[in-house]
């Protein structure tokens, strides 16, 4: 069996223009323009890439936008004086920090000063716990991602044997509680886990999140799982020249893609659903600040 590619970056540009459609209805028939503000601190290039990104895709489905950069050695009070305006401010109804932050900074407080009402990345205490007993309000971007790649592969979710490895707070465990609300027996795999290999080959659905570069052996996946791969590792790649590299995920794709039924690529599966996202979310929290239900086709 050749398992079927599941190309997040198509369905992701399918997700920005129908976000962009609830965003004209919002304008047009509520005078509400959904507006993000993102926060960066320090010149991390990568984070730099990732925040440039997230404010071109704002403006490009007609949201409002906000950049802040600081620099690495502004004060933790300054940070919290600038997410304090930001939760006053009406223009505003996503606030996202770009982690990491610098040493000096108690990432925590950051969260817990952005007003949960407002916290896209779903982060903060209250958001958590919204999610986890099925609360409208924003939920993790990435695994709401991989939800909808899910969905959109298999229907009906129900039933199905999930296996989620790793238990991150920004993707495993949102992960799993996504799943759990869907209907799937849910199995959680972390690093002491001792009998990996037989809980992935009872799987229906496998969702990577470790972080190891093709840790999960193809041999182990069940014929016909569908199979969603989150991690981002870059490896070394002499064959396309010295000192060159490439990404890869955590799932060997060469073995996975002749037992599954469907599988992400890795780059071109989940990485771009996360901002898309994003803006789901960001529509999401523009919706309840003002007392409207938010679009279904944007939520779990
Ligand atoms: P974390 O490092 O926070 O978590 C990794 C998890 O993997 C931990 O729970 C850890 O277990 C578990 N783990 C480590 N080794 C093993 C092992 N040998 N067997 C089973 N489990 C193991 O990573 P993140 O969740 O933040 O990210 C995971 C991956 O997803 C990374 O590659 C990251 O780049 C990628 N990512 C991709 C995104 C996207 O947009 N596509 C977004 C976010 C992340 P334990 O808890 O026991 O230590």
């Amino acid at each position: 069996m050749t398992a079927r590619l599941i190309d997040g970056k198509s369905f992701a540009e399918g997700l920005r223009i129908r976000i962009g459609t609830h965003v004209e209805r919002l304008k047009r028939d509520h005078g509400i323009t959904p507006g993000l503000a993102v926060v960066i601190i320090g010149h991390d290039p990568a984070s730099q890439v990732y925040v440039t990104n997230k404010a071109r895709q704002t403006l490009e489905v007609g949201m409002h936008s906000e950049k802040y950069e600081l620099a690495e050695t502004v004060p933790e009070a300054e940070v919290l004086a600038l997410i304090e305006k930001l939760n006053a401010d009406p223009k505003i109804h996503g606030i996202l920090v770009q982690m990491p932050v610098p040493k000096h900074i108690d990432a925590n407080r950051i969260i817990a000063t952005i007003a949960p009402h407002k916290d896209v990345d779903c982060f903060t205490p209250e958001s958590v716990g919204r999610l986890t007993i099925g609360l409208p309000g924003p939920v993790s971007c990435t695994p709401l991602g991989c939800l909808m790649l899910l969905r959109d592969t298999l229907g009906s979710l129900s039933g199905k044997h999930a296996i989620v490895i790793g238990r991150s707070n920004l993707v495993g465990k949102p992960m799993a509680q996504l799943l759990l609300r869907d209907d799937c027996t849910v199995t959680m795999a972390h690093s002491r886990t001792t009998n990996l290999p037989e809980l992935v080959g009872m799987a229906d659905i496998v969702v990577a999140a470790v972080g190891r570069p093709s840790m999960i052996r193809g041999e182990w996946i069940k014929p016909g799982a569908t199979v969603i791969d989150v991690g981002i590792n870059r490896v070394p790649a002499p064959d396309k020249g010295e000192g060159k590299t490439r990404l890869v995920g955590d799932v060997e794709f060469a073995g996975a893609v002749e037992r599954a039924g469907a599988i992400t690529p890795v780059p071109g599966g989940v990485g771009p659903m996360t901002i898309a996202c994003l803006l789901a979310n960001t529509v999401t929290t523009a919706s309840l600040i003002h007392g409207l239900v938010p679009p279904s086709d944007l939520t779990p």
